[in-house]
């Protein structure tokens, strides 16, 4: 491989000799790798923290969800740039939820794209399905021109793109590469696993012994951290799990960064019931309407939504709120402003600019709660029957916190910091990751070694 360059969105990449691996570990509160290093499962990271790696205190961006983030580190912005700021936005035209999926609601390209349009081999796993075709725009699916010119182009083609709860499935056409069961040696794992992660992480160790990529990213999933508080048994032998593989892609030369899409926190009462705020009665409530129905008159997105609700019923920390015409925006903002449970209430313009987020997909009032509490519509709404543990859930504030390590010792990124809402400070951002492992790592690499 030869080093390389190139920019999108604003910012430039530079390529040293060594493959680039970020890991994106699902719903990473940092107490789990703390707890299951205090324990002694992750003696390959112990180590990288003790002398030859660096880690910064991180924030992700907001909301603390899956696509938000996974879209962030994607492109290195936030979801003010990219657009992409939950599961789901209500239509306007037609008043219908829709599943923002679809590399059509992308507004960047993504630095996948941009990297194999300069000539570099790109590879990105993701866990679950839901994922792959906004990561893969651009690569094996349409999505923004990499230049930046702002419309849709047919896919390059020259990337791989697949999901490990689909891998059976994937095709040269429409993932870039085939065999992926004979590639990995592993049963295709069930979509609630452990090993659907770790189906992800195995992949990534082949495909860079095997096709060498010279970037690539590893997205898991949360299920683990969503049933399992830091430092059970359980916890720990996942954060074992990535250790091991994260040795392995360390071991074979890659520059690997390890970091998060979100925290993770416990939203359940001493009793294990879940401890949620019904905000759409709430509302419809202070409207003088009847709050129990889909009409009955305000409509609250919880933007955590997906078709994969098993592990938290669709409660998380965030929402915005859609309001019936002539309701009195500030009378209800005043009305939630210091209810228990509830960190920030905002009109959606003052949230946009504070959170760095799309104000057109964002409603009339945005609202986050705290980190023991969560955001649900109506009670009826809800199918908690499948909530086998008590709740853990994010979305809010309460999980800004994210780990971020790499196995180079570097210098702390500058012009990367920034005050979180809630004042506290990070060095680095999660959609820093790219930039810091080729760019800062490159001009560095020589100065250390
Ligand atoms: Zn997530
Ligand atoms: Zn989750």
């Amino acid at each position: 491989m030869s080093p390389a360059e190139f920019s999108v969105n604003g910012r430039s990449y530079a390529f040293s000799d060594a493959p680039v691996v970020v890991i994106c570990i699902d719903g990473s509160e940092p107490a789990y790798h703390e707890e299951a290093i205090a324990a002694g499962r992750m003696p390959w990271l112990k180590e990288l923290v003790a002398s030859r790696g660096s880690s910064w205190p991180a924030h992700c961006a907001v909301p603390t969800l899956t696509n938000p983030n996974n879209m962030s580190i994607a492109t290195g912005r936030p979801p003010a740039v990219h657009g992409i700021c939950g599961n789901y936005i209500l239509d306007p035209e037609t008043g219908e939820e829709v599943l923002m999926n679809d590399p059509k609601f992308l507004r960047a390209p993504t630095i996948f794209a941009a990297a194999a349009a300069a000539g570099l081999s790109v590879a990105v796993v993701t866990a679950k399905d839901k994922l792959s075709r906004l990561l893969a725009a651009g690569l094996t699916q349409p999505g923004l021109d990499p230049a930046g010119s702002g419309s849709m182009v047919e896919p390059s083609n020259k990337g791989i793109c697949f999901s490990a709860e689909k891998a059976n499935e994937a095709t040269l056409e429409r993932n870039g590469i085939e065999s992926v069961m004979e590639l990995v040696d592993m049963d295709l794992p069930g979509v609630y696993s452990a090993e659907l992660s770790e189906f992800v992480l195995a992949a990534g160790v082949r495909l860079l012994e095997q096709r060498t990529p010279d970037l690539m990213y590893l997205t898991l999933t949360d299920y683990i951290q969503h049933k399992n508080a830091p430092g059970t048994e359980t916890a720990n032998d996942f954060y074992a799990m990535i250790d091991h593989y994260a040795a392995e892609l360390d071991k074979r030369g890659a520059v690997v960064v390890i970091t998060a899409d979100h925290g993770m926190s416990p939203k359940h009462q001493d009793d294990g019931k879940p401890r949620v705020i019904y905000l759409e009665e709430e509302v419809n409530s202070l409207l003088g309407l009847a709050g129990d129905t889909p009409d009955g008159g305000s409509r609250v997105i919880l933007p955590i939504t997906d078709p994969y609700t098993v592990h938290h019923g669709a409660l998380g920390s965030f929402a915005n709120i859609f309001l019936p015409p002539g309701a009195d925006r500030a009378a209800v903002l005043a009305a939630l402003k210091g209810r228990e449970g509830i960190t920030d209430v905002h009109l959606s313009e003052d949230a946009a600019k504070l959170f760095d987020m799309p104000l057109d997909r964002m409603g009339h009032l945005t609202v986050l709660s705290d980190k023991h509490t969560a955001l649900g519509r109506y009670r009826a709404w809800h199918d908690l029957n499948n909530l086998e543990v008590p709740l853990r859930s994010h979305g809010g504030l309460g999980e800004l916190n994210i780990p971020f390590f790499i196995n180079r010792v570097l210098p702390a990124p500058t012009g990367t910091a920034g005050t979180a809402p809630n004042g506290e400070r990070a060095v680095a951002h999660n959609y820093d990751a790219f930039w810091v492992a080729t760019t800062h790592a490159a001009l560095n690499l020589v100065a250390v070694s």
